[in-house]
């Protein structure tokens, strides 16, 4: 029988439009309370005509996570574009379901890490009892939830689980940034130096966006 190594797999979706500290390091400091070695980032594809504010460019958003993650240099940070690839945008059902079909099984069970704004929408998501069985997810806490609204907006969302839902977030330090933040600072050319690691603000320069 093989062993399991290196804890939990680790899958942190997101838009990353542009990847920001929070994008970047959270998963990472989710990774160390839970001894995982391996941290999947996974760009979605975002249908732009179904989005009144389309991201940009997939090539960018996958661009400037890779700087992001080659600055960072934590050897369990890597990129998946199973998303990116797929011609249609398309639910985290099916990338759950894919990650485990190519997955060996000694990388462990897959935890699915979310914001709390996401946790608080996920009886919303497709197959989100699928989801939810197949991994488990983690939550990252952020503004502006403290535990005890937080608490509350669980068994609002699902009454009589809130207590399991708090089991899932993580004790970490919130940093406080969006990528709401970082592109309109940067549209009113404004520093976004506090926002985004210097690897995305000197990509961002480069190529002009968000102007
Ligand atoms: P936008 O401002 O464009 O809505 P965002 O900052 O929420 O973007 P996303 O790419 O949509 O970024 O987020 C990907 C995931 O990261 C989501 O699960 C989101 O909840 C989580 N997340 C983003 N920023 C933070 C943060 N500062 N703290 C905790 N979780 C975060």
């Amino acid at each position: 029988m093989m062993t399991e190594q290196g804890g939990p797999t680790i899958l942190f979706g997101g838009t990353f439009d542009p990847p920001h500290r929070g994008h970047v390091e959270l998963p990472l400091r989710a990774a160390d309370l839970i001894g995982s070695n391996r941290v999947i980032y996974m760009p979605a594809n975002v249908n732009p005509q179904k989005s009144a504010s389309p991201p940009i460019d997939p090539a960018h958003r996958l661009g400037m996570l890779e700087v992001a993650l080659e600055e960072l240099g934590d050897p369990r940070a890597m990129i998946s574009t199973i998303e990116l690839d797929r011609t249609e945008p398309s639910y985290s059902i099916l990338t759950v379901r894919q990650l485990l079909e190519e997955m060996p099984t000694e990388q462990g069970p897959l935890r699915l890490l979310v914001g709390t704004d996401q946790a608080l929408n996920f009886t919303t998501w497709k197959c989100w009892e699928e989801i939810e069985r197949l991994a488990e997810p983690l939550v990252l806490p952020r503004a502006p939830w403290n535990r005890e609204a937080l608490h509350e907006a669980f068994e609002r969302m699902q009454p009589g689980r809130s207590d399991l839902w708090m089991t899932r977030v993580l004790d970490i330090p919130e940093i406080v940034a969006s990528s709401t933040d970082a592109r309109n600072a940067t549209a009113r050319q404004e520093s976004i130096e506090k926002i985004v690691p210097p690897s995305v603000e000197a990509y961002i320069q480069r190529h002009g966006l968000y102007a």
